[in-house]
């Protein structure tokens, strides 16, 4: 008899990356794995003494091939994270507290080995020496490994994602997302999440489709489903029956055919009809993007997220390893300008394993984040501007600070960067003398002071992402708030206009850097705003080319002033969808 067909279901999420994948799912369970809690019989006490130990076990030997790949492809310094892993599947402490308090309350093996190595987290971590505190984040990752094992759970890592599969999580952090290897994943799909979540960023830069927003899919779908991703629609369907998958396959087509027809399209100048030239720059997490940035003929690149280099990353990059990775960006689009944006880490983008220089946080999004963070790290910051400051000397660079909230801040890295600039002189190190300085404008006191920051700046970047969440007090990666989050809010409008008006006003450019930036729906209000160039993943950058060629200036700047008398974000909303529509004809 043929295995029942389990019948087809479609769940709505939030599109986060275009494009629609077919393929087996693979739920990657993210730390908090869920524990049960039962006793076991007398007679079955034996057996889950062995079970643990079998748990271990095999955790060792999953620890040790990864260290043995990492030593091979990365280097024997890389690997030695490992080996402090190791350590922790020895500490007889650990191991033996959790077998005596098993004895003891008779509770399964998960229950105690979960209470006992969080006991050991919460001990290392308030302990006030740095190397002790960082082994908290080993006991962390060595004991989800263990429960991942003692759950029959696949194993808890996406670097080793090795088939093309539907990754569907809890939610991918950054760290977790800059460890999938090109090609790994077929899409991107998870339970938490917003558009601006940095996970679908990545998502974005590995060109897979992405939906977030799903609620409780993790719990639905089991490893080997099959499903289908629709990224343009933000659904996701288990299961699909015969004609679903024929009608996939036509939208597919079609959307093919249109993608052909915009990708023939940004072989040419990004000129609108009136003849207004659009700088269109491209936003890049990582440095193996860069073919991207060329393929889509992006003019600069606008935004480089660095934190990347850090969250992938064991420990602290040195001034040196950070050097490699900027000349290589800088040299690779020269004469182009990349405009490279000092640390934001925290707030989303924690640097795991260092719970010491990452504390926990109750409103991290409002924290020791970016700037502040650096600022409060003096040597970490000086670092990475050093390495900034010699990269500026292979081609054009332009620095920028991310989260400055006032013209104080901005004194005060601006007189860190000063010292760096005496010590390389002092080292007969060269950098670009006219090296410029810029600030992000996403945190409301900035855009109130752009007149005070102006007086320190030669460019602006507005990061819409953050500026919205602010502006409108909406969480950026609540999926339960979600539909609040409106970039066409009226406040978030009337605030473009006042950021560009005041920064022109002084002589200062301004740019756009948030994923507002790569919408061509937003596009054509942005540049009528009065912005001066967008920057955007690189796959949006063939659509955004679209509508600005199919445009007249003219027409975004009445689309931006009727935008400006309209009292709801719905309406503007619906007057930039008209206007997209009535330009670019999508099938
Ligand atoms: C932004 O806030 O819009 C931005 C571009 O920065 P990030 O998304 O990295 O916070
Ligand atoms: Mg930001």
């Amino acid at each position: 008899m043929d295995a029942p067909v389990k019948p087809e279901i479609t769940l709505p999420g939030i599109s986060a990356s275009h494009g629609i994948a077919y393929g087996q799912v693979f739920v990657f369970i993210q730390s908090n794995v869920e524990v049960p809690n039962y006793q076991v019989e007398p007679d079955k006490r034996a057996a889950e003494i062995a079970r643990f130990e079998q748990a271990l076990l095999a955790t060792r030997q999953q620890i040790t091939k990864i260290k043995n790949e990492v030593e091979k492809n990365l280097g024997p310094e890389e690997a030695m994270i490992f080996d402090a892993h190791l350590l922790v599947l020895e500490d007889q402490a650990l191991i033996g507290e959790t077998i005596r308090d098993f004895e003891k309350t008779g509770r399964n093996i998960e229950t105690c080995f979960d209470q006992v190595s969080s006991r050991y987290i919460q001990a290392f971590s308030e302990i006030d020496d740095e190397y002790l505190r960082e082994r908290a984040g080993d006991i962390r990752d060595v004991a989800q490994r263990v429960l991942q094992n003692l759950l029959g759970q696949a194993e808890n890592s996406l670097s080793r994602l090795a088939d093309q599969r539907i990754v569907v999580a809890n939610d991918i952090s950054p760290s977790d997302s800059a460890n999938i290897g090109r090609g790994a994943a077929l899409a991107l799909v998870t339970d938490s999440g917003s558009r601006t979540s940095h996970a679908v960023i990545v998502a974005r830069s590995l060109k897979v489709p992405a939906v977030v927003g799903m609620g409780d899919l993790t719990k639905v779908a089991k490893n080997g489903d099959w499903a289908i991703v629709d990224g343009y629609d933000g659904i996701v369907i288990l299961h699909p029956s015969e004609s679903t998958l024929f009608r996939y396959g036509k939208i597919k087509e079609q959307k093919k055919t249109f993608e052909s027809r915009l990708l023939q399209a940004n072989e040419l100048p990004a000129v609108t009809l009136d003849g207004v030239k659009v700088p269109l720059l491209a936003n890049i997490e990582r440095v193996e993007e860069l073919p991207m940035v060329k393929d889509y003929r992006a003019e600069g690149i606008g935004l480089y997220r660095t934190e990347f280099l850090f969250l992938n990353s064991a420990r602290l990059p040195t001034e040196q390893e950070q050097f490699v990775a900027y000349q290589t960006v800088v040299r690779a689009l020269a004469p182009h300008p990349v405009v490279i944006r000092t640390l934001d880490l925290g707030g989303d983008k924690p640097m795991t394993g260092h719970p010491h220089l990452f504390p926990k946080e109750d409103n991290p999004f409002m924290g020791l984040r970016a700037i502040r963070f650096c600022l409060v790290h003096p040597d970490i910051f000086k670092d990475q501007l050093r390495a900034i400051l010699l990269a500026s000397a292979h081609g054009r660079v332009q620095l920028m600070y991310p989260m400055i909230s006032g013209a104080e801040e901005l004194t005060r890295a601006n007189a860190v960067l000063a010292e760096c600039k005496a010590e390389l002189r002092a080292r007969g190190q060269p950098f670009d003398e006219k090296l410029e300085v810029g600030a992000m404008i996403e945190i409301p006191s900035a855009a109130a002071t752009i007149d005070l920051l102006a007086q320190q700046c030669a460019f602006f970047s507005i990061g819409t992402n953050d500026l919205i969440q602010y502006l409108l007090a909406i969480d950026r990666v609540n999926d339960r708030i979600a539909h609040l989050y409106e970039p066409t809010h009226p406040a978030v409008i009337r605030t473009l206009k006042q950021i560009v008006d005041e920064a022109h006003r002084r002589k200062v450019p301004v740019s756009v850097c948030g994923e507002m930036a790569g919408d061509p729906v937003y596009a054509p209000l942005l540049l009528g705003l009065g912005v001066d160039s967008l920057s955007m993943s690189p796959t949006w950058l063939p659509a955004v080319k679209y509508v600005v060629r199919a445009m007249t200036m003219a027409d975004a700047k009445a689309l931006a002033a009727e935008a400006l008398t309209l009292g709801t974000a719905t309406e503007i909303y619906a007057k930039c969808d008209a206007f997209y529509r009535a330009r670019v004809k999508v099938e």
